[in-house]
This record gives C-alpha cells, sequence and structure tokens, in this order.
C-alpha cells in the first residue's frame, strides 16, 4: 500500500488545470488501495497579499471540489492543512536543515516574489520559506509518492533532499517521497497566452477556464484561444506551436487519446477547438453537478474536514515526534 499526499492552495477558483495536474490524478490512486491524503493547504495561501474572508470562502469551495471530483472520504483523507499543527511543528525542524540559498532559487519564489515587488507589495518572508512548509506537508506523513502538476516538481524535489540530509546527518526518520506526474496535460497553459501556466491566482483572466465555469463560458473562452501562426495545419509541437499543441493536450487529456496522433485527425483549428471545447465541458459536467449537490450542504463538508484532520493527526504525530528526538530536542 502506497502512502500518497498532495495539495492544493485555497488562492483563486481551481482551474482546468488543477483538475487535470492533480484532482484527476488524486482520483485514480483513490481508487487504488493506498493509504492517500489531500489537503486544503490554507497557509500556503497566506504567502501573497490576500483577503481573509475569501480566504474562508475558497478553503470550503476548493474542499467542496474534493468531494464533488470524486475523492471518497471513507477512502482517502481529506482536511484542512492549518487544522493539523504538525505541519507547522516540522516545518520548522525542516528550516533548519534547508539553506537560504536553496530557497532562493525556487522558481516559484523567484515568479511570485517578482509579482509581489512589481506590484508595490513587500515579498513576505513565508514566499520564500513556503517550500519548507510544502516538504513539511509531505514528510509528515512518510509519503511515498506526490502526484502534482509539473510546476511542483521543483518543490518535491527539495522535499526529497531535506528527507535525505536530514536522515544523512541524524538517523532515519524520514521516507524520501516521490514526485508522480500525470501522462499528458501536467503543465496546462493559459489558453491566450500559451507559454505562460494556467494558474488560479492570476485573477479572472480570459485564458483561465475555471472548473466552476458556465458551458457558454468554457466554449467561448476555448474557441477564443490563442493559436499560433504559420501554415503548418495542426501539427503537435510544444516549443514551435504551444497554443495549439496545448489544445491537443487538454483534447488527450480529456478524451484519453495521444495529442500527436489526434493533431493528424484535424486540418482547421476550428474544429480542433469545438472538439475540445466539448470534451472539457463533458469531463467538467459530472463534477459541477455534484458541487453544486454538496454546496447546498456545507455542514456535511465541514464535517468530513473534521474527521480528516483528526485522522492525519494520528498519522503525523509519530513522526514529527521523532523528528523532533533526532534533531536533539528533549522529550517534553
Ligand atoms: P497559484 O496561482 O495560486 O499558484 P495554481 O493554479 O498554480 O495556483 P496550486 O495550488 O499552486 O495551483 O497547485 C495545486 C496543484 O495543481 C499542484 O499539483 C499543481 O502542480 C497543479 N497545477 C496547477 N496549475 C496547473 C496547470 N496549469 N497544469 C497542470 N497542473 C497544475
Ligand atoms: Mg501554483
Amino acid at each position: 500500500m502506497t502512502r500518497i499526499f498532495s495539495g492544493i492552495k485555497p488562492t483563486g477558483h481551481l482551474t482546468l488545470g488543477n483538475y487535470l495536474g492533480a484532482l484527476r490524478q488524486w482520483v485514480a490512486a483513490d481508487q487504488r488501495p493506498d493509504e492517500a491524503l489531500f489537503c486544503v493547504v490554507d497557509l500556503h495561501a497566506l504567502t501573497v497579499e490576500h483577503d481573509p474572508a475569501r480566504v474562508r470562502r475558497l478553503s470550503r469551495q476548493v474542499a467542496t471540489l474534493f468531494l464533488a471530483s470524486g475523492l471518497d472520504p471513507e477512502k482517502c483523507t481529506l482536511f484542512l492543512q492549518s487544522h493539523v499543527d504538525e505541519h507547522t511543528r516540522l516545518s520548522y525542524v525542516l528550516e533548519c536543515t534547508a539553506t537560504d540559498g536553496e530557497m532562493r532559487r525556487m522558481i516559484q519564489y523567484k515568479e511570485k516574489s517578482a509579482r509581489a515587488q512589481a506590484s508595490g507589495e513587500g515579498v513576505r518572508l513565508s514566499l520564500l520559506t513556503y517550500p519548507v512548509l510544502m516538504a513539511a506537508d509531505i514528510l509528515a506523513y512518510g509519503t511515498e509518492e506526490v502526484p502534482v502538476g509539473e510546476d511542483q516538481r521543483q518543490h518535491v524535489e527539495l522535499a526529497r533532499d531535506l528527507a535525505v540530509r536530514f536522515n544523512q546527518r541524524y538517523g532515519h526518520t524520514f521516507t524520501v517521497p516521490k514526485v508522480t506526474l500525470p501522462k499528458v496535460a501536467a503543465r496546462v497553459m493559459d489558453l491566450q497566452d500559451p507559454t505562460s501556466k494556467m494558474g488560479k491566482s492570476g485573477g479572472a483572466g480570459p485564458g483561465v477556464v475555471f472548473m466552476l465555469d458556465e458551458p457558454a463560458v468554457i466554449r467561448k473562452k476555448v474557441m477564443r484561444a490563442v493559436t499560433d501562426s504559420g501554415d503548418g495545419g495542426v501539427v503537435y509541437d510544444r516549443e514551435a506551436r504551444p497554443g495549439v499543441a496545448n489544445l491537443l493536450d487538454v483534447l488527450g487529456a480529456c478524451t484519453g487519446g495521444d495529442p500527436a496522433a489526434l493533431a493528424e485527425r484535424y486540418s482547421g483549428y476550428g474544429a480542433l477547438k469545438r472538439d475540445v471545447a466539448d470534451a472539457v465541458v463533458e469531463l467538467l459536467r459530472p463534477v459541477q453537478e455534484r458541487h453544486a449537490e454538496l454546496a447546498a450542504d456545507p455542514a456535511a463538508v465541514e464535517k468530513v474536514l473534521r474527521e480528516g484532520a483528526g485522522r492525519a493527526r494520528e498519522l503525523a504525530r509519530p513522526v514529527v515526534d521523532r523528528a523532533y528526538r533526532a534533531i536533539g530536542l528533549l522529550e517534553p
């Protein structure tokens, strides 16, 4: 039985990228007899400018979408990061294992700190230390596999490095996790700017498809997607033709087809876009329907999260206690 952990930040409405890169992989893992934990990583949402009421609202919405996507609380543990103190307890010890230089090399830190600076806000210290807290999220559970999108690969590698380093210095304490990426659509790109990742925190951009967008809105966004100039027809080439490759990736992820093989079926962009729009609408329809039902009963979602936090604490406490003893802290 493999131990799996992953999370999503409540920084915005979830996107098609979050669904294809993360949630859908999780649901597939949930079908196997694994011990899986999925977390609304709310503490991470405080690393950039935030509105408290919005974070609360989005935390509930993300948890509801976990369930609506098909995660079964009977089979996996669903919870909020801030409900389990072990994450921050472990994070401190890992901060004493990581270096400043390592943190500053993180691509996400470079991107998000530049954005914060450009908008005149200061860069929160927690943005720099974020990957350490993420390593704690993962390592606290003896996690073996971390299913995420491609953009999180570097952070999972850091968690591996910290686990190995801690184990070498202080004795075997942590399981060394490995990243698992979806085969297709591990990095869904913005439909208007296919050289940037589709992200939920950039606002309601016309190139971002949200999981709860109405079908008509999804169709409009897909039909207006930027395609590439050139007369090569529909070919799959991520470097030279990023816009078309992105549409083919999304179609492949929705239909189970191979993006390069799918390209051969199309002679024009219009037909391709219509098929992508249909596929995305059909993929999200059952999730949206289930979300509407679940959103009507927030108490039931809260109960799932409370029970999940109890289970998560039980799993994390012995691991974090072990790390405290190993690094030199006396038992209370
Ligand atoms: P933010 O803009 O706040 O960073 P995000 O959309 O990048 O939001 P995260 O909460 O950072 O979402 O990531 C949640 C999960 O979704 C991670 O596993 C991440 O790899 C995955 N993910 C995010 N965006 C994409 C994308 N465009 N394609 C594939 N996977 C993605
Ligand atoms: Mg992100």
